[in-house]
């Protein structure tokens, strides 16, 4: 018998996509729970552990105002008939976390392309990527974190943009010496200040120039919303 997979979410809303090639558009983030890779600079440590004492009802989840570490499960129809209830406009589904590609998210994307949906999937590259062939993939490197996983070739590979955040010349650096490992070229690469701090962004142009890189700088950010 076929089961239909949950999801455990952390939270779902509605918003402009800040970064990348989506920037500005009209977006829906997911946001899973779960994620082992440790990065000592993470904004979503609450998003780490799924600790089952932890899941609440779906309703939970759709009133959250602040971040906690709280999810709940969800299919694809459940989150379909949530964004119909909260009247959510964005055709657009950015899958976050966490790490979401902890999940096979193939019947998630297939799902909600066949309802006119376009999806994005942000990762660390750290797990095999499981999405649907049109599914826009956007892979932020995270090279020697604490939890000890690699970045892996086939998600360098899989990545429609390479997205990496960048607050010191060895974060560079790393981005240099893992393209070179994996022979990666020709891929759409994004350069994004860790902070809003101006040595942060400085870094990130003079970067970007250098190597004909382009620059994201979280536009959610300086305009004040999610
Ligand atoms: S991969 Fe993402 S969610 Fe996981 S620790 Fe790093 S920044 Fe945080």
């Amino acid at each position: 018998m076929k089961t239909e997979i949950e999801y455990k979410i952390n939270e779902i809303f509605e918003t402009l996509q800040g970064e990348g090639s989506f920037t500005g558009q009209p977006s829906i983030f997911i946001r899973l729970q779960g994620c082992p890779v440790e990065c000592s600079w993470c904004d979503t440590k609450h998003t780490w552990e799924v600790l089952l004492e932890k899941e609440v009802e779906r309703k939970n989840i759709i009133s959250k105002k602040e971040e906690s570490d709280y999810w709940g499960s969800f299919t694809v129809e459940q989150l379909k008939a949530l964004f119909i209830e909260k009247g959510y406009q964005a055709k657009h589904i950015v899958i976050t976390g966490g790490e979401p590609c902890m999940y096979d998210l193939t019947p998630l994307c297939s799902f909600f392309e066949s309802h006119n949906y376009s999806c994005q999937v942000e990762t660390s590259g750290t797990f095999e990527i499981q999405v649907s062939d049109k599914c826009w993939v956007t892979v932020s490197p995270k090279i020697n974190m604490r939890g000890g996983y690699k970045v892996l070739k086939s998600a360098l590979l899989r990545a429609n943009e390479i997205k990496h955040p960048v607050a010191t010349e060895q974060h560079v650096e790393d981005l240099k010496a893992l393209l070179s490992e994996h022979k990666i070229v020709n891929k759409k690469i994004y350069i994004q200040p860790i902070s809003q701090k101006k040595r942060a962004t400085d870094l990130a142009i003079k970067s970007c120039i250098e190597n004909n890189w382009r620059l994201s700088v979280q536009v959610h950010k300086y305009i004040g919303i999610e």
